[in-house]
């Protein structure tokens, strides 16, 4: 029997959960789901490493469901998710999973929503708890028995938790659990410190690992295009005219490019919506809500309010601003191509970050084709195209409701059958250019090619709006006189700090504080100013300096 079943069957889940699972129509485990189940029934711990879009959530939903008891109404396992919208989603795949399990109950506990409600369900006997860590620690404050029955614990996208500051949060949350509890880890990437975390908390730990880089980003197709910074509102409205999508989201770095760019695209007639951190979490519910049914089509988003975004309807991402590193650019367009499904991404690039470009080709092993913006012809056949689309299915039986009508109009108003349809479409049509003269006329002068150089940024019609703020957040960091911007490869995902960088040249290359200007600490590297004067001496020096357990190698940078 079980053969015949196969699949979700051999792991011989209670048959209430297994019929869940089958309900949703999964029909085989995913790889991680596989590896995983097994070792999380069998009450190990276990640190899970896989992409975004592998089945992580079922993967250790379906063992803890299957291990908690239904009969005791207390906190039996609990769940930590980095955002608001990763937790909901979790509680909302726990909530399918458990669907025809009576008695199991799931809380969501998150910031931005009140804090008695969430109390109340965990006291009223809720076994799953779905939290982000900074919210739960509230919860503790207040009660620090709270999680005292707690004997699974689930870090889901540790990684991310880490980035978003969260590490104090969880050393207070293991602290209030049951050192017994059975402790599962999930994240896409495993930096330091994250081993750090694990080595502490976990006790001899399974490993399993999910190679999905490649496969996940083989679903869909990629490509970029080379656009100036503020040509990318128009640059965006062209693709959208040809671009045969169902649902889109698209990714910018501030909060206010997300308004800006949404606003944009509703002037223009598009479903579209922001979503940012800085939205109330209801209304970003909403918005969510919206993009599955159809209500919006595209959302405009940063990447923290877009984490774990799970649409199935999403068809295409626009990477409109760069991503801050190959990890984000992977997490973002693994929001299409979900569960098998196709899907197409795009990433805008400037003139200047060609580099990232490179960088993510490396890193995905896939080369990133160039496209081209639209030309003039290109849209107007979309456009026509789109025109016939919506009249073709009306062909075969308008006449039969509307063509009296039309004999009674032409009669009236003495013209041709032709000369009315031809009003009529100019009505429906509502002054859309659909000649290639009226397209040409309409639209800003986008580059087809490699966009020009800085000194002609001032001729596109309809360029966006740019604040001040957001010029300068885009213009490259001046560099003082006599400084030069110096490289290393370490960055915060090797724990690295400005003040480790900072403490490290001092100590070994014998400066003095002022001599050092700014320096900055990205994910995966740094840049550090140091004067101009003696540098190579200076590196030299530096040579076979570490820091935190690592080897510097500092070198000069140059932006071109
Ligand atoms: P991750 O957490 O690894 O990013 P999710 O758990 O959010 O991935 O799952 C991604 C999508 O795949 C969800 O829409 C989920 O419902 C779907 N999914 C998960 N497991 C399966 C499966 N075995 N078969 C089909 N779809 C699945
Ligand atoms: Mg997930």
């Amino acid at each position: 029997m079980t053969q015949e079943i196969g699949g979700f069957a051999a792991f011989e889940l209670h048959p209430n959960i297994l019929a869940a699972v089958i309900a949703t129509g999964y029909e085989e485990p995913s790889a991680i789901q596989q590896q995983s189940i097994p070792i999380i029934m069998a009450g190990h711990d276990m640190i899970g490493q896989a992409q975004t879009g592998t089945g992580k959530t079922a993967a250790f939903a379906l063992p803890i469901l299957h291990r908690i008891d239904p009969a005791k109404r207390e906190p039996q396992a609990l769940i930590l998710a980095p955002t608001r919208e990763l937790a909901l989603q979790v509680a909302t795949a726990f909530e399918t999973y458990a669907k025809q399990m009576p008695g199991v109950t799931v809380v969501a506990v998150y910031g931005g929503a009140p804090m008695g409600p969430q109390l109340k369900a965990i006291r009223n006997g809720a076994q799953i708890v779905v939290a982000t860590p900074g919210r739960l620690c509230d919860h503790l404050r207040r009660d620090e028995k709270v999680l005292a029955t707690v004997n699974h614990l689930v870090l889901d996208e540790a990684d991310e938790m880490l980035k978003l500051g969260f590490m104090d949060d969880l050393e207070v949350i293991f602290k209030a659990l049951p050192a017994t509890r059975q402790t599962v880890l999930f994240s896409a990437t495993l930096p330091q410190s994250i081993r750090a975390i694990a080595e502490r908390h976990l006790r001899d730990p399974k490993h399993v690992k999910i190679q999905t880089k490649t496969q996940t980003v083989t679903a869909i197709e990629q490509a970029h295009l080379l656009v100036h910074a503020d040509q990318k509102t128009s640059a965006v409205l062209s693709l959208l005219e040809v671009e045969d999508f169902d649902a889109l989201i698209m990714f910018v770095r501030t909060k206010q490019a997300t308004l800006d760019l949404a606003s944009a695209l509703e002037a223009k007639g598009y479903k579209a919506a922001a979503l940012n951190g800085d939205i109330a979490q209801n209304q970003r519910e909403r918005v969510i809500e919206s993009l599955k049914d159809g209500r919006l089509d595209i959302v405009v988003a940063t990447d923290v309010a877009a984490r774990g975004l799970d649409v199935p309807r999403i068809t295409h991402v626009f990477n409109v601003d760069m991503p801050y590193d190959p990890e984000s650019y992977v997490h973002r367009i693994g929001r299409t191509g979900r569960a098998g499904r196709e899907g197409r991404a795009l990433l805008l690039v400037t003139p200047r970050e060609r580099r990232m470009l490179q960088v993510i080709e490396r890193v995905t092993g896939q080369k990133v084709a160039e496209v081209r913006l639209p030309d003039a012809q290109a849209v107007l056949d979309a456009r026509i195209k789109k025109l016939t689309n919506s009249l073709a299915p009306l062909v075969a039986d308008a006449e039969s409701t509307h063509g009296d009508l039309l004999d009674r109009l032409t009669a009236d108003i003495g013209c041709s059958p032709r000369a009315l349809a031809a009003a009529l479409l100019r009505k429906a049509t509502n002054g859309q250019a659909l000649t290639l003269a009226a397209i040409e006329r309409d639209r800003p002068l986008v580059p087809t090619s490699a966009p020009r150089e800085r000194s002609d940024r001032s001729s596109s019609g309809d360029r966006p709006e740019r604040s001040g703020a957001d010029r300068e957040r885009r213009a490259p960091v001046p560099l003082a006189e006599g400084r030069a911007r110096c490289r290393t490869a370490l960055g915060a995902r090797d724990g690295i700090a400005a003040k480790n960088l900072l403490g490290a040249i001092l100590n070994e290359g014998g400066l003095a504080r002022e001599a050092i200007g700014r320096i900055q600490v990205r994910d995966s590297f740094s840049l550090v100013e140091l004067p101009e004067d003696g540098l190579e001496r200076l590196l030299t020096k530096l040579k076979d300096t570490r820091v935190a357990g690592k080897q510097l190698k500092l070198r000069r940078y140059r932006e071109d």
